[in-house]
């Protein structure tokens, strides 16, 4: 299942169906670990950022997968937990926001409402800067498509519908130069938008290590669409050499050409966002049926399960880059 399919350009991409065979020698063990990013991976990608939504195929499925026993569920964006949950709205899943910067439990049956997020209290210090930066960013970049994303400690700001994406980006990034001549926030530029964030905070690659250390999970699945997700393949695949969890980094082509650090870090590709969902319901609908058959999965079937993930690992693909 660790062997990577991949084409001359990246990981040949995969239908649900078919990520549904490969992972079946996995799907009896527990704990079983699933993180997946939010938008294009659970969500198409769309124009307007606050207009994503989950795929209720993916939804239904998550909901069934959180209510299994040894199974965790862990939502993982750039979002705020409360935008990510009241988006996802799955009971029994772990948000973590922000890139890991915030964290809460949704308990099954709860309102998105009702969360209570935990955050890193050391970074409250850059809580002014971004609201600065959010409110004085569009006052020089005074254009329809700029939408801005307040984060707490971070904010991005998006030009999905600019006109000019390169020409966006240059004119938010020298707005940014100009009111933060000193980057108290680290600038990551990303596909369609700029992101700004306290040094040294959390990235998706710290959230995985965190929750594979607190879950030990015999098998850890991490999917995820872009760069920032990137950095949890590379973390997962780490994991894995060092015999720490089974796992699978999944990338999902949502974009019309799949990030080069997704393509270089990723083990398999799902076709589309439409393919995640599609896997999704068919890992629930597996795991049901063999609950119900009465099938008792035990951690014990790591060890020997490890190795092989270790021996089979992927070591010819060169280094992967961390992504910003
Ligand atoms: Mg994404």
């Amino acid at each position: 299942m660790t062997v990577p399919l991949r084409g001359p350009r990246g990981p040949e991409l995969l239908r649900g169906a078919e990520l549904l065979r490969m992972v079946e020698p996995d799907l009896a063990l527990r704990p079983l670990l699933l993180l997946s990013d939010f938008d294009g991976t659970l969500s198409r990608i769309v124009m307007d950022p606050w207009g994503a939504r989950v795929l209720p195929g993916a939804r239904r499925a998550l909901r069934r997968l959180a209510g299994i026993p040894g199974v965790r569920i862990a939502l993982l964006s750039g979002r705020t937990v409360p935008d990510l949950a009241s988006r996802a709205r799955v009971g029994g899943a772990i948000y973590l926001g922000n890139h890991g910067i915030e964290r809460a439990e949704l308990p099954r049956r709860a309102r998105a409402e009702a969360l209570r997020v935990e955050h890193d209290p050391a970074l409250d210090d850059y809580v002014e800067d971004a609201a600065r930066l959010a409110s004085e960013v569009p006052r020089l970049v005074p254009d329809g498509w700029l939408s801005v994303e307040r984060k707490g400690p971070a904010v991005t700001f998006h030009f999905r519908a600019a006109p000019d994406v390169a020409a966006a980006r240059a004119r938010v990034l020298s707005a940014v130069e100009a009111l933060d001549p000193r980057a108290r926030l680290v600038r990551f530029p990303g596909r369609r938008a700029v992101e700004l964030r306290p040094p040294g905070a959390a990235a998706k690659g710290d959230a995985l290590r965190t929750m594979v250390d607190e879950v030990r999970p015999a098998v850890t699945w991490m999917l995820g669409d872009d760069a920032s997700d990137a950095q949890a393949f590379v973390a997962l695949r780490e994991l894995r050499e060092a015999g720490r969890t089974r796992g699978l980094a999944v990338a999902v082509h949502a974009h019309p050409e799949m990030p080069e650090d997704v393509a270089a870090s990723a083990d398999v590709a799902l076709a589309s966002p439409e393919e995640t969902a599609r896997f999704l319901a068919g890992v629930a609908r597996r795991m049901r049926a063999e609950g119900q058959a009465g099938i008792v999965s035990t951690r014990a079937a790591t060890s020997s399960a490890q190795v092989r993930a270790r021996s089979s690992s992927p070591s010819s693909r060169g280094p992967s880059r961390p992504a910003t």
